[in-house]
């Protein structure tokens, strides 16, 4: 596979792929660093943090499309929690049932899988050895954070 620099237009190429995609689901895509990398059910928005690796971007903002996609289709392992608040994010990483961290993380990987099932289906393409270094990267640091 051909090799791409991290700034690499190819990379905005084909977030506008995925933004477009987004639209047609209702929801809007932001970029800003005045917001973490969420996406906004209230809102229907997505906003993805501007970073200088174009690429890393890419998959962040697959797999907050991931988490769309994990809420609509099979509701994922929290869904077992239909009485606790999912919007607030620091409120459900603060919880200490252990077995719902567990659901947080599953859900979290979920998300990253779709994510790049969502990139097959609209032909793009992905570094899955990246990719799944930055999911891993980032599932761990939702624990470590969960266990804290
Ligand atoms: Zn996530």
């Amino acid at each position: 596979m051909k090799k791409y620099a991290k700034t690499d237009p190819y990379w905005n190429d084909q977030s506008l792929v995925v933004e477009a995609w987004l639209v047609k689901k209702g929801f809007d895509l932001t970029y800003s660093k005045s917001a973490d990398n969420e996406l906004d059910w209230d809102r229907k928005r997505i906003n993805i943090r501007p970073i200088k690796d174009k690429e890393e971007m890419f998959y962040t903002l697959l797999h907050e499309c991931g988490h769309i996609l994990v809420e609509t289709n099979d509701k994922g392992f929290k869904d077992n929690y239909k009485t606790k608040d999912f919007r607030d994010w620091h409120k459900m990483v603060a919880t200490r049932d252990s077995a719902l961290k567990v659901s947080i993380l599953a859900d979290e990987m979920e998300a990253w899988n779709r994510g790049r099932r969502l990139a097959k289906r609209l032909n793009l393409r992905l570094n899955e050895k990246k990719y799944k270094k930055i999911a891993g990267y980032c599932v761990w640091a939702y624990a470590a954070f969960m266990a804290g």
